[in-house]
C-alpha cells in the first residue's frame, strides 16, 4: 500500500503545480468517484446519499456527501492548496544586455530562497480568457523546463557561503531566454500559444513558477520521500484519499481546501473566509434546518487542521523543542502552542488521539521551542469564522518551504488511515465535559 500511495501523491503533485491546478485535479478525481460540482450562485438542492464539491476562486474546494438528511454533526479535515513560490508580475519581459530575456517576478509566501537555484523550472497558472461574449478561466501549464535561475559563481561573490541575504528583485528573475535582436515574441506571447488562445484575449493571469523536479523516494531502506509543496499537498492527498475511501457514518464528512494559506489566509477563498461557514449553513439550508439546527450540528462537530510539521532536524537537533521531538515516520503529529495559534487542547487532542487509535495510526507531539516563535496555520483562522472543536494535525517534514521538501514514506499511509476513520466517525458531547466517539456498526 505503502508504495501505491506514494506514487499516487507523486502524480498528485505533478499534475497540481499551482493552487487552481490543484483544485482542477482533485475536481477530476471526485467526478470520476460520483462528486457532482455545486456553483455558490446556484440553488443547492442536497439529496440524502449526495456526493457534492464546490469551489471558490478555483483555487479552494470543499466536498462533502451527505448520508442521510438527518445527519449529525460535520467532520472537517482542512488543508491549502498553495505553496511559496515566485509569482510572475504583469509584463514581466526584462531584457539584459541584448542578449537575455528574464522573468520578472515577486514571492509569493515565505519561500526558501535558496532552493530555487539552479535547477529546472517551469511556469503555470490561469488565464482568464475571452470567448465570444464570455470571459473563461483556462489554466495553463508549461509542461516542460523552461527556467532557471542561475546563481553567482563563488568566483564573483567569495563571500557566498558566508551567508547571504537574498534580494528577490535583484537575485532571482528566472531566465527565461535568449534576445535575438528585433520583435521577439513575449513571455505572455509564448503562454497565449501554450493555452491554445490568442493574446489579445486574455484579460487576467495569475502565473507562477514551480519546481520541475521529479518525486523521490530516497534513503537506505527507501523511508524517505522527496518533493517540491509536501506542505500541504501531502495532507490534502491524504485527507481526499480518506475521505473517498470512507464508509458512511452518522455525520457529513467534509474535505475542505484553503488557498492562500501562505500568505495569511485573508482573502475570499481563505481560512480566514466565509467560504466553510457558508458552505455548512447551505448544507443545513437544504434540508430546511432553522439556525439552531446549524449550530447544534457545530457543537457536534470535529475539525482537523491538517498542515505538515517540522521534524526534528539531523543537522540542527537543537531548533526543536527539548521536550516534543516529531521523527520522520513515527506518526501524525498534534501540533499544540501556548498562544492557541494551534488550536490543539486538551478535548480535541484527546478525539483525535482516540480516532488514530482505532486507525491504529500511531502520533506524536509537536510544540515550540519556548524561546522561539512558531507559525501559524489554518486551524485558529477558520476557528472564527466556524467554532466547532478544533486539532492542528500534520505530517513530520524537513526543509519546510524549500521548493523539494522531505517527508516520510510511513507517515503518509497513517494519515490516510486516520483520514479515513476520522469522516467515518461522530463526536458527541454527552454532558458537560463528556465525549463519545462512534461509529456505523459494520453489516
Ligand atoms: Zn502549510
Amino acid at each position: 500500500m505503502e508504495k501505491k500511495y506514494v506514487k499516487e501523491l507523486f502524480q498528485f503533485i505533478e499534475d497540481s503545480p499551482t493552487a487552481f491546478h490543484a483544485v482542477d485535479t482533485m475536481k477530476k478525481i471526485l467526478e470520476r468517484n460520483g462528486y457532482q460540482g455545486l456553483l455558490e450562485s446556484e440553488k443547492w438542492k442536497l439529496a440524502d446519499g449526495g456526493k457534492y464539491y464546490v469551489t471558490r476562486n478555483g483555487s479552494s474546494l470543499i466536498a462533502f456527501r451527505i448520508p442521510s438528511a438527518d445527519f449529525k454533526g460535520f467532520q472537517i479535515m482542512a488543508g491549502h492548496s498553495d505553496s511559496p513560490c515566485l509569482k510572475i508580475k504583469e509584463n514581466p519581459d526584462m531584457r539584459v544586455e541584448q542578449a537575455y530575456i528574464k522573468l520578472d517576478a515577486e514571492k509569493y509566501g515565505g519561500m526558501l530562497c535558496g532552493s530555487w537555484f539552479d535547477r529546472p523550472l517551469s511556469a503555470a497558472g490561469r488565464l482568464m480568457v475571452r470567448d465570444n461574449n464570455r470571459i473563461r478561466m483556462k489554466l495553463v501549464n508549461v509542461d516542460r523546463d523552461l527556467l532557471m535561475i542561475p546563481s553567482l559563481a563563488i568566483h564573483m561573490n567569495r563571500e557566498a557561503n558566508d551567508g547571504y541575504k537574498y534580494n528577490v528583485q535583484k537575485d532571482m528573475p528566472p531566465l527565461y531566454k535568449m534576445y535575438a535582436g528585433g520583435e521577439q515574441e513575449s513571455f505572455m506571447e509564448m503562454i497565449a500559444r501554450e493555452a491554445g488562445v490568442k493574446e489579445e484575449d486574455i484579460l487576467g493571469s495569475d502565473l507562477y513558477v514551480y519546481n520541475r523536479m521529479q518525486g523521490s523516494v530516497w534513503g537506505a531502506g527507501g523511508e524517505f520521500i522527496s518533493m517540491g509543496r509536501l506542505d500541504d499537498l501531502e495532507c490534502v492527498y491524504s485527507s481526499l484519499t480518506g475521505f473517498l475511501d470512507a464508509e458512511d457514518g452518522y455525520g457529513v464528512p467534509v474535505h475542505c481546501v484553503y488557498d492562500n494559506e501562505e500568505v495569511g489566509s485573508s482573502t475570499r477563498q481563505g481560512a480566514a473566509s466565509t467560504f466553510l461557514a457558508d458552505t455548512l449553513f447551505r448544507i443545513c439550508e437544504s434540508f430546511g434546518m432553522s439556525g439552531t439546527d446549524y449550530r447544534r450540528r457545530l457543537a457536534l462537530s470535529l475539525m482537523a487542521s491538517a498542515d505538515n510539521a517540522h521534524a526534528v532536524h539531523p543537522n540542527y537537533p537543537d531548533k526543536s523543542c527539548p521536550s516534543n521531538r516529531p521523527i520522520i515516520n513515527q506518526g501524525i503529529v498534534i501540533k499544540f502552542s501556548g498562544n492557541q495559534r494551534y488550536t490543539s487542547d486538551a478535548v480535541s487532542a484527546a478525539l483525535f488521539r482516540g480516532i488514530c487509535e482505532m486507525a491504529e495510526a500511531p502520533v506524536q507531539e509537536f510544540t515550540n521551542r519556548s524561546d522561539m516563535l512558531g507559525g501559524s496555520t489554518l486551524g485558529n483562522i477558520s476557528g472564527t469564522q466556524v467554532a466547532v472543536n478544533c486539532v492542528d494535525i500534520g505530517l513530520p517534514q524537513l526543509a519546510m518551504h524549500s521548493s523539494y521538501e522531505t517527508a516520510g514514506v510511513k507517515d503518509l499511509e497513517y494519515l490516510i488511515r486516520a483520514a479515513k476513520i476520522f469522516y467515518e466517525s461522530s463526536v458527541e458531547e454527552t454532558g458537560f465535559g463528556e465525549y463519545r466517539i462512534f461509529r456505523k456498526e459494520k453489516r
